[in-house]
């Protein structure tokens, strides 16, 4: 049995991401949580021209030296500039424009005096203070410079870098294609959400929760459905899916009773056995396979079959390799944070335990508070509304209340 880490290590160490170019697509600003594929360049300067921070009077510095409220700097208005329009004028010694936010800094000025320092008389301003040299003036080039990097290669698209390259003019951009992730359930106890249900059977949750988790990660699920408790069909079911899909998620089958034919079908199919067992509660019986393919290897994860064991393994291990996967370079990694226990917290010693709940910040402190209502690993009633999962290590029977403890932060 691996230790969590040794489990970590060896399935982080054997995921190839995405590759540019034959792993990428091209697609519009419609499209979140993409992985950019290539840096982007802009052609245009942040700011595109000196521009003005404040609603004020464009003047020359050298003419408000001397301003004060007593003795107020009088200067002549020849221009109003509102955004969105190209002045006209050169201002003189003596002269200043009306100016908005945003709006283009005419030639000759040099400095913005908001309006609030000033006092409006017909065509003429009084300055009532002295600014500071080139204040409110957001010069051409000063946020960014034109050909330079403007976003690099693996990072996640949201709405900031939409934001940025809607403004650059990179309305088409190329980024990774979606892994693809097979999703299977085994057993035949199994039903669709949709069908009654006889004497002994149970809803197929993990089909839609692990599908569910996949989709917000920006890869695709292909869903194969559920699989009966037979050699044949599970294997047929596994081929297809480890040649149709980047990694493949299955759950069930993989303890040691007489139906879990997982191990022997990945042997079969000539996958490589890497994990069989890690040492953590719940997910114990974790197997991870890889199968040779043209490119880079299909990861194979055969995750417990019960819904808490299925997830809590997902998050530990299927994430992040479906994140490095997907060609993120920075952030694919598990996130722990130090929180604060808000109550007893047991593991189990020998195994390391992850328990689910919620994570609140409450005047800066992340405090951690266990679901209610049952820590079985059968139990997926009390997993809703889960944020996080606390880490008791292997050696730890108890957290006290009010003592820290290792949180891994989950979902969004
Ligand atoms: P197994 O790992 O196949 O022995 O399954 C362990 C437990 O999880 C059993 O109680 C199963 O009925 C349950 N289980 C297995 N697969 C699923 C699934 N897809 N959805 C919900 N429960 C499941
Ligand atoms: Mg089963």
């Amino acid at each position: 049995m691996l230790s969590v880490r040794d489990a970590q290590t060896t399935i982080f160490n054997l995921v190839q991401p995405l590759q540019h170019p034959q792993d990428t697509e091209i697609v519009d600003l419609s499209s979140v949580n993409r992985i950019l594929a290539i840096p982007i360049t802009s052609q245009l300067d942040f700011p595109h021209w000196d521009n003005s921070a404040m609603d004020g009077y464009a003047v020359r510095y050298a003419d408000v030296q001397q301003a004060s409220s007593e003795q107020p700097t009088i200067l002549e208005i020849v221009e109003e500039i509102p955004a969105g329009y190209q002045p006209q004028l050169t201002i003189q010694s003596g002269q200043a424009a009306r100016i908005f936010t945003g709006a283009v800094m005419p030639k000759g000025a040099d400095t913005v005096v908001m309006q609030e320092e000033t006092r409006r008389e017909n065509n003429q301003v009084a300055i009532l203070c002295v600014p500071k040299p080139q204040e409110f003036v957001r010069h051409q080039a000063s946020y960014y410079q034109a050909g330079n990097q403007l976003l690099p290669a693996g990072i996640r698209l949201n709405a900031p870098e939409i934001a940025v390259l809607a403004a650059a003019q990179c309305p088409q951009v190329s980024v990774y294609r979606k892994p693809k992730v097979a999703i299977l359930s085994t057993g035949n106890e199994l039903v669709m959400p949709t069908q009654p249900l006889k004497p002994g059977q149970i809803v197929d949750s993990n089909q839609y929760a692990l599908a569910a988790l996949v989709r917000q990660m920006g890869a695709e699920p292909l869903m194969m459905g559920i699989i009966a408790d037979d050699k044949e069909a599970l294997q047929q079911a596994i081929a297809h899916s480890i040649t149709n899909a980047d990694i493949v998620l299955s759950s069930g089958g993989v303890s040691v009773g007489e139906y879990d034919y997982v191990e022997q079908i990945i042997t079969s199919l000539k996958g490589t056995i890497h994990i069989r067992a890690v040492a953590m509660k719940p997910g114990k019986p974790l197997t991870f396979a890889t199968f040779d393919h043209s490119q880079r290897p299909v990861l194979y994860f055969g995750l417990p079959g019960n819904p808490v064991s299925a997830l809590v393994t997902f998050w530990r291990f299927v994430q992040p390799a479906i994140a490095k996967f997907s060609g993120l370079v920075d952030g694919w990694q598990p996130q722990f944070i130090n929180g604060m226990a808000t109550q007893e917290l047991r593991g189990v010693g020998k195994r390391e335990t992850y328990l689910w709940g919620k994570l609140n910040l409450v005047d800066g402190v992340y405090k951690f508070q266990l679901a209610g209502g049952g820590h079985s690993s059968g139990n997926l009633i009390n997993l809703a509304q889960t944020n996080a999962l606390a880490v008791i290590p292997v050696g730890e029977k108890l957290i006290t209340a009010g003592n820290s403890v290792k949180v891994l932060k989950v979902g969004n």
